[in-house]
């Protein structure tokens, strides 16, 4: 049974925001106190730590959109998840589409990621979701279910899940909410099984063109504990009326 946890909305600012963008986490930090959720900004990587810096004291916190499996090491470009730890990220994005499909990044390569969040003391934000084709043969919870099977952290503890159907992602197009209830209970059973009454209490965000106009219908759906925005995060505003519906 859900133990009801307290909402999530994280904002994943992808390769996006030049200094100037420092305005909208300020108007982010500003607007955020009477939200009965807690607030993330997962901006790149060259934010993390002017963000954390500028975030403290308020209840927003800043997470990573990556990290390497490993803790230091030659691999030019890339960030451990200790390093955003040190900056002072809470948190971890590992699996996002866009680095399955960019990067070919394998389901054991984001298990080994979310486990060396878990090393570094980050909360990993594990996504999953099928492609379009995928959902239009029926295959949507036998995708969800083997990625979730192949990501996720052995054992209880800290984590995340966002499901974000591929072809949701930056499109504007969103499930049925009766689609978005029927994966979000099946990832809360696959939770069960696999962390048993642990389980219960994990958050799963839905991720795939949330905005202020339809975040009320996808946010009260049951077994939604929040939202992973992405374009609509880059705009405070926007953000802020996605994340209002926990007000
Ligand atoms: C995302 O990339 O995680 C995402 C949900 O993007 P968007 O909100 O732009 O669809």
């Amino acid at each position: 049974m859900a133990a009801n946890p307290r909402p999530l909305v994280a904002g994943n600012w992808k390769m996006n925001g030049l200094a100037a963008s420092v305005g909208e986490l300020a108007k982010i930090i500003k607007g955020a106190s009477g939200i009965a959720a807690d607030l993330m900004v997962c901006p790149p990587a060259t934010f993390i730590a002017s963000f954390v810096h500028a975030a403290r004291g308020s209840t927003v916190t800043i997470g990573g959109q990556d990290c390497h499996a490993e803790p230091s090491g030659a691999h030019t470009g890339d960030v451990a998840a200790e390093m955003l730890k040190d900056a002072g990220a809470v948190s971890v994005i590992v699996g996002h589409s866009e680095r399955r499909t960019d990067h070919h990044e394998t389901d054991a390569q984001v298990h080994a990621k979310a486990m060396a969040a878990r090393r570094a003391g980050l909360t990993a934000i594990v996504c999953v979701g099928e492609q379009r084709a995928e959902r239009e043969a029926g295959k949507t919870l036998d995708i969800v279910g083997r990625q979730l099977d192949g990501s996720l952290p052995d054992g209880a503890g800290e984590l995340v899940i966002a499901y974000e159907p591929v072809w949701a992602i930056g499109t504007g197009l969103t499930p049925t909410a009766a689609d978005v209830g029927q994966v979000h209970a099946f990832i809360r059973k696959c939770l069960g099984e696999r962390y048993g009454v642990a389980g219960g209490s994990l958050r799963i965000l839905y991720g795939g063109s949330v905005k202020p106009s339809n975040a009320k219908e996808l946010l009260t759906i049951v077994n939604v504990n929040g939202a992973l925005v992405g374009g609509a995060s880059l705009k405070a505003e926007d953000f802020l009326g996605i994340a209002g519906v926990y007000r």
